[in-house]
């Protein structure tokens, strides 16, 4: 079965040339696809992957299709579908052997599972495209019925992967070997980071890195009223005067000290608007560095009585500065177990620790049925963040990343692959070594607390950074490059 999916997107290209800095970036969009398109000979382009929503790919794909199509490619979207359990689990499995982790015994039976669910996804796909179609294919899942399709038709295909480990483990290998025979057919590959291009892919891979919409509730600018309003609907300030707008259906839920779920304004208001802020916003996994990242600012908070270094100003931003760590609603989350395993072994941490450093730490669950006041919520929360942190032991890009260096966030971050793509080192945000060691972490916070100037400097490069690189016009371009290269590569007869 496959569901012919309208990308739902509500701005167009020249809502973003009306926005300052944005103007010139659309412009020399439009002048490229111009000049590209004529290689593309008006062929159609058709995405599949295997999901409408939820998944970062999904969320994606609507701007991405939404300006491709604007800028005059015909462009489709199909989302394959399934019954079979098994091929889910498997491609789960893949999924997990990618990243290194997961059972690397695949053998005849995984082949029997993954062909047979293919060959049903290549037919009811067959009925869609047409000769001459370019097919981009999104992770394993499709894999298999775009590679039928490329031996059988007159169609290009790419593969994108939205995953990868930057080293070969037995499991990496186990998934690669799995995957090897459905990628031989494919014109190209495209992947996230130099380091995820498997050797047998070498030489017909790209890099196009992911991107995100500054249009987007998440991304958009917030004029102060609004930033408040939010803050105040989501329960995550109290309001001390009249608000225009109602409160959300669902409130931000602040872990209290008796281990319950309260608004965030419980016990007390925390301070957003006028503390200094330090926020990781991530799902609640393991390898996103929760933990260190509260041990290393509690023995910063611990240690200011022992300093005799310190000014004023230092001294009164350490006493002051507090911590967020939010994350997804853990009811929103129930096929991820890991996740609330992960949750509540943080509240248990968050527990013991003495009354007056539990006031000084949020353990924040943001609602999530409501998609866009959970963007808004993550806005307003980066938005009112003094320094933004993503302490991630592994990393695949990482848009928490790249949201708060739009926002102009002073940023500290782990070294995973995914952020030194984005960060460079002391000009767009402070890199530590090792997010395991809570007194590096505690060390970076100190430094960055102590100097407005250079987390200013920060912020200012950042943006610019993400402004150049990471908007999704860099991705639509890198894309209109590859569409046109990969048509002259297949068609090279065609003018
Ligand atoms: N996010 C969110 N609400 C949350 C936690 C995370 O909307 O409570 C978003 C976050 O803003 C980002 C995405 O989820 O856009 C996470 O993407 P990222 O690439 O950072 O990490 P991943 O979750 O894919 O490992």
């Amino acid at each position: 079965m496959v569901q012919i999916v309208e990308p739902r997107h509500p701005v167009s290209l020249s809502d973003y040339e009306g926005v300052a800095d944005l103007g010139a970036t659309v412009r020399s969009l439009r002048q490229e696809a111009e000049s590209r398109l004529a290689g593309f000979d008006g062929r159609r382009l058709v995405m599949v992957n295997s999901t409408a929503q939820g998944g970062g790919v999904a969320e994606m794909l609507p701007a991405l299709l939404s300006i491709l199509r604007e800028l005059g490619v015909d462009t489709h979207w199909l989302v394959i579908e399934t019954q079979e359990q098994a091929f889910f689990r498997l491609t789960k499995n893949l999924h997990n052997l990618i990243h290194g982790a997961g059972d690397p015994n695949l053998g005849t039976p995984d082949h029997a599972v993954y062909d047979r669910v293919s060959a049903e996804n290549a037919a009811a796909m067959e009925e869609f495209l047409q000769p001459g179609d370019v097919l981009v294919v999104h992770d394993p899942q499709p894999m298999g019925a775009g590679a039928l399709l490329r031996e059988k038709m007159d169609i290009a295909a790419i593969w994108r992967c939205h995953i990868g480990l930057d080293h070969e483990t037995a499991e990496t290998r186990a998934a690669w070997g799995f995957l090897d025979p459905y990628l031989k057919p494919y014109d190209h590959a495209v992947f996230t980071a130099p380091e995820y291009i498997p050797s047998v892919l070498a030489g017909r891979a790209t890099i196009i890195h992911p991107a995100i919409d500054p249009l987007s509730h998440k991304n958009r600018h917030l004029q102060v009223h609004d930033l408040v309003g939010i803050l105040a609907n989501s329960a995550l300030v109290k309001p001390w005067g009249p608000v225009i707008s109602p409160a959300y259906a669902e409130p931000a839920r602040r872990l209290q000290a008796d281990g319950d779920w309260a608004p965030a304004t419980e016990p007390e208001d925390f301070g957003l608007l006028f503390r200094p802020i330090v926020t990781q916003i991530s799902r609640w996994d393991r390898l996103k560095g929760f933990f260190p990242l509260m041990e290393g600012f509690v023995s910063l908070k611990r240690g200011i009585e022992a300093r005799t270094d310190l000014d004023n100003h230092h001294l009164r931003a350490l006493q002051l500065v507090r911590l967020v760590l939010a994350g997804p609603d853990p009811a929103s989350v129930d096929d991820d177990p890991e996740g609330k395993e992960v949750l509540s072994e943080l509240c248990a941490a968050y527990s013991a620790l003495p009354p007056h450093l539990q006031a000084d730490v949020a353990i924040l669950s943001l609602p999530m049925s409501s998609k866009e006041n959970n963007a808004l919520i993550v806005n307003a929360l980066q938005c009112c963040s003094d320094i933004v942190v993503q302490n991630s032991i592994q990393e695949g890009f990482g848009l928490t990343v790249t949201e708060p260096m739009w926002k102009r966030a002073a940023l500290m971050a782990s070294s995973a692959v995914g952020i030194k793509q984005q960060v460079r080192p002391d000009l767009d945000g402070l890199l530590i070594k090792n997010p395991e060691d809570p007194a590096e972490i505690a060390h970076g916070l100190d430094a960055l607390l102590s100097d407005g100037a250079k987390r200013a400097a920060f912020g200012r490069s950042a943006r610019q950074r993400v402004h150049d690189n990471f908007l999704v016009f860099a991705q639509v371009k890198s894309w209109l490059e590859l569409l046109t290269n990969t048509t002259a590569a297949c068609w090279p007869n065609c003018d």
